[in-house]
């Protein structure tokens, strides 16, 4: 199926948009078998399906005449989970339906109601909203659902895990019997199959997620890291990455904030997306990404749903996802409309085996290795800095520009130094707004998913028992069990299980780290940080590099 057997209008569209061939979810639902039929379709977002069933939805919005009627009672009713995603919809369906004269309105939670109501007033082809706020604006009369022939549920499986089955099935109980139902859901869990059954006819299925289509473009890597280094990490990724926007991902909206305030201290232009902004402070931080003023948008899962931001290149997931559909969703927001995107995990090196496992569970495929160290980011400076210079030397200079230039090159300062000083100072100054990369520490090649059962043995021969360490708190401080395990594990990256004997004498502590973590343990004491930073722990013997794991 090509666009060649659309109404002209939406061809005309098409082509503005430069979109020349359907994508696999659009030649699915434009194949002839599934005129006027219900749909569910499994596709993501980045498949193409928002435009996917805009155009589905032609026969029914204008039949065989070659425009859309005058605007009147709605024909189309499209129900989406968030308000960025409604108003994302309504854009795309916006510049869809130019040509063939198309109003569309949206009703989102949110937005201000009464504005809602008088754009309803006017008439509408296609109404585009948010459950709740759709279920009250029928409730209230200001919406005439009685010349509906077809209603979207987009992000089906999104709406039910949000709680919104209560709103769709009154919504869709209020909708005249003949419409036409299509379903759009990542997945189909028992509750999107129950929904169908009951408010749908006979539908067709169609599966429109093929691994080419949703994460074909995007590179997978998992990095661990220490889990006190995971914000240093973020630095360093966005640093040597550099693109265009990146997606940072926590898990709360406490820890959005703080990573956002953090990176924005560090001098990156950051907006952050949460559930407790106004839908203006949203429309506005996504604006700010879209036009070029900021270029990290930390969020949260919810908050980031359904975004679509062709430039994103890049998505952080600070926090692991509790999911591997998370993972999925969360991925998604890069490598769209045929773009490259980078996907990142970060596991902190004690939750090794959860990541392996959420990793293996989506059934990608990722690169594993460290975090990105700050030589490596010095060392992409370095390019980038030359490429920039000499793009700027390339540029045919203003005269204004030259003849500050002859001054300079006369002034005595500057002869002394010559041209190299002068390039150093044009470096300078080009390097000046770039945050600086943070120092991390190296995680050994593979760290023990599980630590050994037994104790490590008597210190002496470190190869086979424990590598002794010593700190200057001993019985007169504070030293006593409850508090000491909880601190070497917080202060040397480790597990309890990598420490083994613990020697509580007056005025120092002695104790037993495993040999193959010792090293790790050495280098993070070593960079201590927090309130325990004074308490000084140095090793009593040599550690040398990480031996292997014993076997279990
Ligand atoms: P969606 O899956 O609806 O979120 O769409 C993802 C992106 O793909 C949007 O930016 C669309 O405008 C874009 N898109 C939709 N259809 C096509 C197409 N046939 N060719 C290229 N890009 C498309």
């Amino acid at each position: 199926m090509s666009f060649q057997d659309l109404p002209a209008p939406l061809q005309a569209a098409l082509t503005g948009r430069g979109y020349a061939e359907p994508t696999p979810v659009q030649s699915a639902v434009l194949q002839p078998e599934t005129a006027g039929r219900d749909l569910l379709v499994s596709a993501q977002t980045g498949s193409g399906k928002t435009v996917a069933y805009g155009l589905a939805l032609a026969p029914e919005l204008m039949g065989d005449a070659p425009r859309l009627p005058p605007a009147a009672a709605p024909l189309a009713l499209i129900v989406a989970p968030t308000r960025e995603l409604a108003l994302q919809v309504k854009a795309e369906l916006a510049w869809l339906y130019a040509p063939a004269g198309g109003r569309i309105v949206s009703c989102v939670g949110g937005m201000d109601p009464v504005a809602e109501r008088r754009m309803l007033s006017h008439g509408a082809h296609i109404v585009v909203g948010t459950p709740g706020r759709l279920r009250d604006h029928l409730e209230r009369g200001n919406l005439d659902p009685s010349a509906l022939r077809a209603v979207v549920l987009d992000e089906a499986d999104e709406m039910l895990d949000l709680g919104f089955q209560e709103e769709l099935e009154a919504i869709l109980e209020e909708v005249p019997e003949g419409r036409r139902t299509l379903m759009f859901s990542a997945t189909v869990p028992r509750g999107i199959a129950a929904l169908a059954k009951g408010y749908q006819r006979d539908a067709l299925r169609i599966e429109a997620t093929s691994a080419d289509v949703s994460h074909g473009d995007i590179e997978h890597r998992a990095l661990l890291v220490a889990p006190h280094e995971l914000e240093r990490a973020v630095v360093n990724l966005l640093r040597l990455e550099d693109p265009r926007i990146a997606m940072v991902f926590c898990a709360t909206r406490a820890a959005v904030a703080r990573l956002q305030g953090n990176l924005s201290e560090r001098g990156f232009s950051t907006v952050a997306l949460s559930g407790e902004l106004s839908q203006a402070e949203r429309n506005r931080a996504l604006q700010n990404l879209r036009d070029g003023r900021a270029r990290v948008c930390v969020a949260t899962d919810v908050a980031a749903r359904g975004i679509d931001l062709p430039d994103l290149g890049l998505v952080i997931h600070a926090e692991m996802p509790r999911d591997p559909e998370t993972l999925l969703h969360r991925s998604g927001r890069t490598g769209r409309a045929g773009r490259k995107g980078i996907s990142v995990l970060l596991v902190p090196h004690t939750r090794r085996r959860v990541g392996e496992r959420l990793v293996a569970a989506a059934k990608i495929k990722a690169t594993w290795g460290p975090a990105p160290s700050a030589e490596a980011v010095r060392a992409r400076d370095a390019e980038r800095l030359v490429e920039q210079a000499l793009a700027l030397a390339a540029e045919e200079p203003a005269d204004d520009d030259v003849a500050v230039a002859r001054r300079l090159l006369a002034d005595p300062a500057i002869a002394g130094r010559g041209v190299e000083g002068l390039a150093a100072a044009l470096v300078r100054v080009l390097r000046a707004p770039l945050p600086a990369p943070e120092e991390i520490a190296e995680i050994a090649d593979r760290p023990p998913a599980r630590a050994p059962r037994e104790a490590p043995a008597a210190p002496g021969g470190a190869d086979e028992g424990g590598v002794w360490f010593r700190m200057d708190v001993g019985r007169d401080g504070r030293a006593d069990p409850k508090w000491l395990l909880p601190f070497l594990c917080r202060r040397g990256h480790v597990t309890r299980q990598e420490i083994g004997r613990i020697r509580v004498l007056a005025r120092e502590t002695q104790f037993e780290v495993a040999p193959y973590a010792a090293q790790r343990f050495a280098a993070a004491a070593r960079r201590a940080e927090g309130e325990d930073a004074h308490i000084r722990i140095i090793p009593m013997q040599p550690v040398k590099g990480p031996a292997r794991r014993p076997r279990r």
